[in-house]
């Protein structure tokens, strides 16, 4: 293992390191793990029942009528996450698009918008309008509110109560703390919040902006009570493979009015030629589980490594995962730098770049990223970022199999110890 770590350009003492570190998470391991075999399972049922064929691979071309793959493919994510109903395509192409579909398709003229966890993903300020923007929301008279978090990251139940009235028609909850410092919410808790919400609305839609949450446990929101989910091909459930896409998956009701804005009114989803990425859709969706499960542990890696070497890890090396990032807070700018130096070397693609800051839309600092990835931006592979201003937070998430990541969180280690910005003493 050493001379071959050693090829890489890991050194011994980091080495030895990250197998201390590792022997303390056997019992953690084994726990994802057993998530990782549920959901496989959950998958393989779902292919199973909805008779997944060679044929589904063919793919088609022009208006895409009749195309079985594509068909097939959109009720095994539907039956996989217990939904009526699911729109997954490559015409989706991002998930900022499928938030956008999802959330213009649902509401009307008049009626507003609630985020009651608190500011949204930062595209989605585009699209709702909070920074005004041609075609947002906003602009076509769609109003919105937001209810912040409790200083301890838990819903304000009386403000969201408070906050809902006869305009309210729906109701986004973001899964994930994405870039924010506050904490990702389990399915559990997401039930919860949907169940105060319905209680005080009964029809009030709820939508859970699912992104890096699928198959890190072994529910989804739409086993709690969700209308739709909403989520990225180039994260977890695209498995690596899938180049291209995204999914809403939800009632029959609101997948029927998404189909109708991503198409057109009276096509919806009898339209949409699959071309060539069938194939890669269902495999990536079939190892999404075992890549899901794979980040995971890197991610818990890193937790744990960082946090043994006394910085501030959120989430911290013990506490339960609903997503699959990890923000490591490294105190300066010599430290993010190197961190992100180390996930680039460590990459099957591009691995001789070298990342530097640079400007970057909609930041008021430079910005530092590192990816090597087959798939471009694909951020369920492994992936680095972070801006250039305190406390020189690290976002980590990804790696296509435990063994890159950890490959990664090592190199990461590597270049902070070559710049004698560690000890490894401790
Ligand atoms: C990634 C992500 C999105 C969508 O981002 P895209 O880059 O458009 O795919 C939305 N919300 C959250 C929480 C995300 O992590």
């Amino acid at each position: 293992m050493q001379s071959i770590y050693g090829m890489l350009g890991i050194s011994p003492e980091v080495e030895q390191f990250g197998e201390r570190v590792l022997a303390g998470l056997q019992e953690r391991f084994a726990q994802i793990d057993a998530v990782a075999e549920y959901n496989q399972a959950k998958v393989l049922a779902a292919m199973q029942k909805n008779r997944v064929s060679a044929e589904c691979f063919a793919g088609s071309t022009g208006y895409g009528y009749n195309d079985q793959g594509r068909e097939v493919l959109e009720q095994v994510y539907a039956d996989c996450f217990h939904t009526e109903a699911a729109l997954v395509r490559p015409q989706i192409t991002c998930g900022t698009h499928a938030l956008a579909v999802a959330l213009s398709a649902n509401l009307l003229p008049g009626d507003e918008l609630l985020s009651p966890v608190g500011k949204p993903y930062d595209t989605l300020e585009n699209v709702i309008g909070i920074q005004p923007s041609p075609c947002s929301l906003a602009e076509y008279g769609v109003s919105y509110r937001q209810v912040d978090l409790l200083e301890d990251g838990s819903f304000d139940y009386d403000a969201i109560k408070a906050a809902i009235h006869e305009k309210t028609k729906l109701v986004t909850i973001q899964r994930s703390k994405g870039y924010q410092m506050r904490p990702t919410f389990s399915v559990k808790q997401i039930g919860e919040l949907i169940a105060f919400v319905k209680s005080i609305k009964p029809d009030v839609i709820c939508m859970v902006d699912n992104c890096y949450g699928e198959f890190v446990e072994m529910q989804e929101p739409s086993d709690v009570g969700a209308d739709m989910i909403v989520g990225s091909l180039i994260k977890n459930p695209g498995g690596g493979l899938a180049p291209v896409g995204g999914y809403i998956c939800g009632t029959k009701a609101c997948i029927d009015r998404c189909a109708y804005r991503l198409s057109a009114p009276g096509l919806g989803q009898e339209v949409g030629a699959s071309l060539d990425v069938m194939r890669a859709l269902y495999q990536g969706f079939f190892l999404a589980p075992t890549v899901s499960a794979g980040a995971l542990k890197g991610a818990v890696f890193a937790a744990n490594v960082y946090q043994a070497l006394g910085f501030l890890v959120i989430p911290n090396a013990t506490e339960p995962r609903h997503d699959i990032i990890q923000a490591v807070q490294l105190g300066s700018a010599e430290r993010l730098i190197a961190f992100c130096e180390g996930i680039q070397a460590a990459a099957p693609v591009d691995s001789y770049v070298k990342p530097e800051p640079y400007a970057m839309p909609g930041y008021t600092c430079d910005v530092i990223m590192a990816a090597g990835a087959f798939v471009q931006g694909s951020s369920i592979e492994l992936s680095a970022d972070g801006p250039l201003r305190e406390p020189y937070s690290v976002y980590f998430q990804g790696g296509l199999t435990w063994y890159h990541a950890k490959v990664g969180i090592l190199m990461s280690l590597q270049k902070l110890y070559e710049k004698k910005l560690v000890d490894l003493r401790v």
